[in-house]
C-alpha cells in the first residue's frame, strides 16, 4: 500500500449478520479487498452466537441444555470452516476456544459472576475474528487475527465496561501502528481487558463502538460499519415499508439517533468519530454497490426532521408525597437513591406533588435492578409506582426547539394516542413521547407519513 493510503486509514467493522456464515463473510472480504486503506477490520460474533452465549450466562439450566447451546455454536462456526479452503491454520485454534468455551459454560459459577461471564461472551468474536481473517487470506489479502485485548483496555465493570482512551491511544500506536502498511488486522469488537487483565465486554451492540474506539486512536480517516441494511433509514425499516435510506447525517443527528434507540449504531459510537471528525459510513455488506449513508461533521441540509426512533422497554416510575410542596431536598433524596443503585434517569415531569422519571433499559436490565431494595428505599418517604410497557418514540431532527410549528405538526399527527410523558425544548435536536409499547408502531408510522410522505 502506497504511503498516502497510510494517512487515510479505514476501519471496517462488520456485524453479526455479515459474518454469519462463509458466503457472508466472502462478501465482506471482497470489501476489504476493495479498498486498500482498509488496515484494520473489526468483527462481530456470527449472528445467533452472542444470543446463545448470553443466554447460557445469564439462565439457569441443565448441562444438557449448556452442551445443547455449545453444539449449536459449534454448528454455526464449523459451517463456515466447511467452506474454507486451507482449515490448517484455524481448526487447532478454534477447537481451543471450543474447549475454553466449554470450561467456562459449565462453570459452576457461570450465571454468577460477571468476570466469567464477559470471559463467556469475548468467544463469539474470538472465533468470528479467526475465520474471517481466514476468509480474508482466502481472497488474496494479507491479513492477521489480532486479539484486540492487547489494546482495547477498560475499567472492570463487567458487561459494560468503560474504554480508558490513553491507553488504548498509547496501545494502538505501539503495537498496531508499525504493522499497518504489511498487513490488515482482523480484530473482535465488542471485547477488552481490564488492568489486570481480565476480560471485558463493552455492552450489547459494542462492536461499532469497538470500530469507532480504534478509529480515533490510529487518526484514521474514516470508519466504516457494514451491516444488513444500505444505510441509516428515516426509521427502522422493520418498523415500516416506507422507511427510506438517508444519504447524509451529521454527527449530531446521528448521536441522538443512536441513543434514542436506532440499533443500526451502539450509542456511543459517534464520541469517537465527533471528537477526532472521523467520517462514518453505514451500508450493507450484501449490497455495497448500493452506497449507504454518510455520517460527517457539516451536512448540506439541516432539515427541522431527519428520522424517528423507538427505544423499547421504558420503564417509567412515579415518586408521589403529599408534602412535596414544602418538602425541600425531595428531589435530590431521590435521586440519590436512584444513583446509588446506578440506574440512569431519562426522562422527567414534576407537578406539586409528584414526579415521574423513565429508566432506560439498555441492557434489558433496568427490571432486574430497579429492585425491590430500590423502590422500597424510596417508598421509606413516598409513595412509588412502577409501570413497565413504555416505548419511547423520538422525532430527530435540527433545531426543533425554536422552528414553528414543529410541535404542532407532531402533536397533530399523534393526537389519536396516549402520550403518557412529552420531552421537549430542553434538546434542539429531539422531541420524544412516551407511548405504550402496544400503539408504538402504529405512532412510529402516523410520524413517518406527517413528517416524511
Ligand atoms: P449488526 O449486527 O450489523 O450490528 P444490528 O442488528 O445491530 O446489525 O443493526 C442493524 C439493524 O438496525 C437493522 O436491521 C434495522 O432493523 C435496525 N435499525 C433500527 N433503526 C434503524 C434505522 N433508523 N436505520 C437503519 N436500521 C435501523
Ligand atoms: N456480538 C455482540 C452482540 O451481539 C456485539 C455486537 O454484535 O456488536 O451484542
Ligand atoms: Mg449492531
Amino acid at each position: 500500500m502506497s504511503n498516502s493510503d497510510l494517512k487515510n486509514i479505514n476501519v471496517a467493522k462488520f456485524g453479526g449478520t455479515s459474518v454469519a456464515n462463509f458466503g457472508a463473510m466472502e462478501n465482506c472480504a471482497n470489501i476489504v479487498k476493495n479498498n486498500s486503506t482498509t488496515r484494520v477490520v473489526v468483527v462481530s460474533a456470527s449472528a445467533g452466537v452472542t444470543n446463545l452465549l448470553v443466554d447460557i450466562a445469564n439462565t439457569a439450566m441443565s448441562k444438557e441444555q449448556i452442551r445443547q447451546r455449545l453444539a449449536d455454536i459449534e454448528a454455526i462456526q464449523y459451517a463456515i470452516v466447511a467452506d474454507l479452503e486451507n482449515t490448517d491454520e484455524v481448526v487447532d485454534k478454534l477447537e481451543q476456544l471450543l474447549t475454553s468455551l466449554t470450561d467456562l459454560a459449565l462453570h459452576e459459577e457461570i450465571i454468577h459472576r460477571a468476570d466469567l461471564k464477559d470471559a463467556l461472551l469475548s468467544h463469539g468474536e474470538r472465533m468470528s475474528s479467526l475465520l474471517f481473517s481466514q476468509v480474508l487470506k482466502q481472497v488474496g489479502v494479507v491479513a492477521e487475527n489480532f486479539d484486540v485485548r492487547n489494546v482495547l483496555k477498560t475499567d472492570n465493570q463487567f458487561g459494560k465496561a468503560t474504554p480508558d482512551l490513553e491507553q488504548i491511544k498509547t496501545a494502538t500506536q505501539s503495537i498496531m501502528q508499525p504493522s499497518l502498511a504489511n498487513t490488515v488486522f482482523v480484530t473482535q469488537g465488542f471485547i477488552g481487558s481490564d488492568a489486570d487483565g481480565n476480560t471485558t465486554t463493552l455492552g450489547r451492540g459494542g462492536s461499532d463502538f469497538t470500530a469507532a474506539l480504534l478509529a480515533e486512536a490510529l487518526d484514521a480517516a474514516t470508519c466504516e460499519i457494514w451491516t444488513d441494511v444500505i444505510g441509516v433509514y428515516t426509521t427502522d425499516p422493520r418498523i415500516t415499508d416506507a422507511a427510506r435510506p438517508l444519504p447524509e447525517l451529521s454527527f449530531e443527528e446521528a448521536a441522538e439517533m443512536a441513543t434514542f434507540g436506532a440499533k443500526v449504531l451502539h450509542p456511543a459510537t459517534m464520541e469517537p468519530a465527533l471528537r477526532q471528525n472521523i467520517k462514518v459510513f453505514v451500508g450493507s455488506s450484501r449490497e455495497p454497490e448500493k452506497g449507504g449513508t454518510w455520517i460527517v461533521k457539516d451536512c448540506e441540509t439541516e432539515p427541522a426532521y431527519r428520522a424517528i426512533t423507538r427505544r423499547k422497554e421504558q420503564v417509567m416510575v412515579t415518586v408521589k408525597t403529599p408534602k412535596m410542596m414544602y418538602a425541600q431536598g425531595f428531589l435530590q433524596k431521590v435521586f440519590t437513591i436512584i444513583a446509588k443503585h446506578k440506574l440512569s434517569v431519562d426522562l422527567i415531569t414534576t407537578s406539586e406533588i409528584c414526579v415521574s422519571f423513565t429508566l432506560d433499559n439498555p441492557a434489558n436490565s433496568v427490571l432486574e435492578r430497579l429492585n425491590q431494595a430500590t423502590i422500597e428505599e424510596l417508598g421509606q418517604f413516598c409513595e412509588v409506582l412502577v409501570e413497565e410497557n413504555y416505548d419511547l418514540v423520538t422525532v430527530v431532527g435540527n433545531n426543533m426547539h425554536s422552528a414553528a410549528g414543529v410541535s404542532s405538526k407532531i402533536f397533530a399527527a399523534v393526537a389519536d394516542y396516549n402520550l403518557r410523558m412529552i420531552c421537549y425544548g430542553a434538546n434542539p435536536h429531539n422531541l420524544s413521547v412516551l407511548v405504550s409499547d402496544k400503539d408504538s408502531s402504529d405512532v412510529v408510522c402516523a410520524l413517518h407519513d406527517a413528517l416524511f410522505a
